[in-house]
């Protein structure tokens, strides 16, 4: 399988292994990685189109940046866009949400994958194997804090499996209204929340329960939402 990243040809049929070709330089590319490879190539479009609009400017004489800023806008966009902009949670929970959903967090069953250790099992339940499904929210620990927080908020829904909860979500904050915005900022607290409580899960450290991972989650919701203007007044009536 091959890409010129010169010619940008098309991706040849998959052998038993890859090669990336730049000029004179190859790589190897193990087969199984071929498809995230490409998925990485293809983050070259935008600098693709973006040379479009270099030309144009450069004809023009005039390089305005709302071009370039528009430009980038337009290169594409992913369902879950909605979910990152204009979300209200800290910037590192709005990250950790973002690896979420680029399925690019470190659980065991990853770091398993690519030889770092040998163990998969979830430090949380140790039952079952850590993948981000069973993170979110398969895990009877991580089911039990989404269940409280939802009950806090006074959403009134059963979780599902992360793919089916991920499109509840999505259908849910579309709106923008302040219990869209609220649903976004509890989710995404959620998702972190419950991240530092496997983390200290893994590394030993302990330093969450269930109960005190839910409280911590539920200060950050009151804190997020206290400096929206358009969610203080509601944060304020749970205080009531
Ligand atoms: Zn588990």
């Amino acid at each position: 399988m091959e890409y010129n990243l010169q010619t940008k040809a098309e991706w040849g049929p998959p052998h038993s292994e890859s090669y990336y070709l730049e000029s004179n330089y190859t790589v190897e590319v193990p087969v199984e990685y071929s498809e995230k490879s490409r998925q990485s190539l293809g983050a070259l479009d935008p600098c693709i189109l973006l040379e479009s609009v270099w030309d144009s400017m450069a004809a023009n004489l005039k390089f305005p940046m709302k071009d370039v800023y528009n430009c980038l806008l337009n290169a594409g966009t992913v369902e879950w866009n909605n979910l990152i902009r204009f979300n209200p949670a800290r910037p590192h929970a709005v990250f950790c949400l973002w690896m979420q959903c680029h399925g690019r967090l470190p659980t065991k069953e990853r770091m398993c994958r690519f030889g770092f250790i040998g163990d998969a099992i979830c430090s949380m339940c140790g039952r079952d194997n850590e993948n981000l499904h069973h993170v979110y929210f398969d895990c009877h620990s991580s089911l039990a804090i989404w269940c409280s927080i939802l009950n806090w908020i006074g959403i009134i829904h059963t979780p599902r499996p992360w793919t089916e909860e991920f499109h509840w979500i999505l259908a849910n904050t579309k709106k923008k209204g302040w219990k869209a915005k609220l649903l976004k900022l509890a989710f995404t607290e959620t998702i972190y929340g419950i991240w530092q409580f496997r983390n200290s899960k893994v590394f030993g450290n302990n330093a969450y329960t269930e109960h005190t991972t839910t409280l911590s989650i539920i200060d950050c919701i009151m804190h997020r939402g206290w400096i929206d203007r358009k969610l203080r007044n509601h944060i304020a009536s749970f205080l009531l």
